[in-house]
């Protein structure tokens, strides 16, 4: 079986009138991710490790922030565009595992939301899709709750 890997890295900064949008689920939080899509970390992450199994680049490629079509994105829709360049080159999503670093607020309610929503947004079961939560124990900049970071990897096979 031909298989691929590929490990994904983002981080935003937290900020007043943002919404916290994480794995397309919204949660209630008086802080909100800064970004000029709608700045889910989360979805990001999975995305460039999407594209980086295949070397195809990363997400600042194909939805640059200078562009204006893509202020306000909602980032399950480009994950599914992303998704769409691997299905077209013949490639599937075995599993994905993430680990959202954030201080506040709990994420654990919220977890099988993010595994719904993203699984629905590429029609993969739940089980295929880790999302793990995580403090930074204080230290850092999500220590100290200036961003929300998050780290995935995807495996994908051929066919
Ligand atoms: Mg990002």
């Amino acid at each position: 079986m031909d298989v691929r890997i590929g490990n994904g890295y983002d981080i935003h900064r937290l900020g007043r009138d943002r919404r916290l949008i994480l794995g397309g689920v919204c949660i209630e939080h008086e802080l909100g991710l800064v970004g000029h899509s709608d700045a889910d970390v989360l979805t990001h992450a999975i995305m460039d490790a999407m594209l980086g199994a295949l070397s195809l680049g990363d997400i600042g490629h194909y939805f640059p922030p200078t562009d204006p079509q893509w202020e306000g994105a909602d980032s399950l829709k480009l994950l599914t565009q992303v998704h769409r360049l691997v299905r077209d080159r013949g490639w599937r999503v075995i599993n994905i595992d993430s680990t959202v670093v954030a201080e506040r607020p709990k994420l654990k309610p919220h977890i099988e939301a993010m595994k719904r929503a993203l699984g629905a947004a590429l029609s993969i079961e739940r089980d295929r899709i880790g999302v793990k939560a995580t403090t930074n124990e204080g230290l850092g900049p999500t220590g100290r709750e200036e961003g929300i970071a998050a780290y995935a990897v995807v495996l994908l096979a051929k066919g």
